[in-house]
């Protein structure tokens, strides 16, 4: 029988550890701040975007949105995210993303100044996370890490394969648990005989986006089985990377679609702008 790892409840554990920090934080005149750019109205970001505002009044972070045109301009784009960094008052600055094709998401994203960068997906954190220094992590592995850890299954030593080599999820997490001592293999579209590769795995981790990709027979038994994906089934219904239902009895632990990792997404962004704001301490 295995042990379904309850992200929701650990997020909002984390919420609330913060929400008392941030008590203090404010005591000593600092207002921890996130602003948040969205360009469109792409529905699933719109979500998105609710729930990050919902966290941060939880938390006690105040919460600035930018709803931007989508036919705005990249130049106008990069003037507010310039006008965000040189804005005391704001500790982290987050880009939505899709934004519209026009417009060019890496020049956005490298414009945002690192210290602010509670995404983590600025050239400078990702490098700092590469050579073992203190960098802003990217919320989704940084939240699988969490996980990980609150439930303290062991990584050193162990078979991680990572399914999915996205720069968001995949990369990072690669990087992630070599720090913790893992022994890492990332597969992705071109891997070949991906279930031999899978089926060594201690900790399997799924970031790839394709419904129950994961069946039963690509787990071994006793398995670690992290799920990243948010899909939508026919009936409209969220479903993860893994086949859940058939994977769970064989699994030592298992993260459930939806209340896994979504949740501690949102909270390690929380954790990741309360950093800023005591880092910048301002
Ligand atoms: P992505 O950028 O589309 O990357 C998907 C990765 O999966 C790519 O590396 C791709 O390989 C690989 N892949 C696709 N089909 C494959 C196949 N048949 N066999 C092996 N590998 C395959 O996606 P992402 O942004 O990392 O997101 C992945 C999933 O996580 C999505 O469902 C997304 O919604 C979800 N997600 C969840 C959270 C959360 O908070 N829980 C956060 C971010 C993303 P190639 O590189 O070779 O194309």
């Amino acid at each position: 029988m295995s042990v379904i790892i309850d992200g929701k409840e650990l997020a909002k554990k984390i919420r609330e550890d913060l929400a008392k920090e941030v008590v203090e934080i404010k005591k000593n005149g600092i207002n921890p701040k996130l602003a948040v750019i969205m360009v469109g109205d792409d529905k699933a970001s719109k979500v998105y975007v609710k729930n990050k505002s919902k966290a941060c009044e939880e938390v006690g972070i105040e919460y600035e949105e930018y709803l931007l045109k989508d036919n705005i301009e990249m130049e106008e784009l990069l003037k507010i995210i310039d006008k965000l960094n040189n804005d005391k008052t704001v500790h982290g600055i987050l880009l939505q993303s899709p934004i519209p094709k026009h417009l060019n998401i890496k020049e956005a994203f490298n414009r945002i100044d690192y210290k602010k960068d509670v995404d983590g997906f600025h050239p400078i954190n990702v490098g700092k996370l590469t050579i073992g220094e203190d960098a802003f992590i990217s919320c989704t592995p940084f939240g699988v890490i969490k996980m990980l850890e609150h439930y303290n299954i062991p990584t050193e030593g162990k078979n991680a394969v990572i399914i999915g080599r996205s720069n968001i999820v995949g990369k990072p997490l690669i990087q992630c648990l070599l720090n913790k001592n893992a022994t890492v293999t990332i597969c992705h579209s071109k891997t070949k005989n991906i279930e031999e590769i899978t089926k060594k795995a201690d900790i399997l981790i799924a970031a790839i986006g394709v419904p129950k990709f994961v069946k039963e027979n690509m787990v071994k038994e006793g398995a670690v089985v992290i799920d990243v994906g948010i899909n939508r089934n026919e009936e409209g219904k969220l479903v993860g990377d893994t086949d859940f239902d058939n994977i769970k009895d064989k699994a030592s632990y298992i993260t459930p679609v939806p209340g896994g990792v979504g949740p501690m997404t949102i909270a390690m962004l929380m954790n990741n702008v309360v950093k800023a704001s005591k880092n910048l301490k301002r």
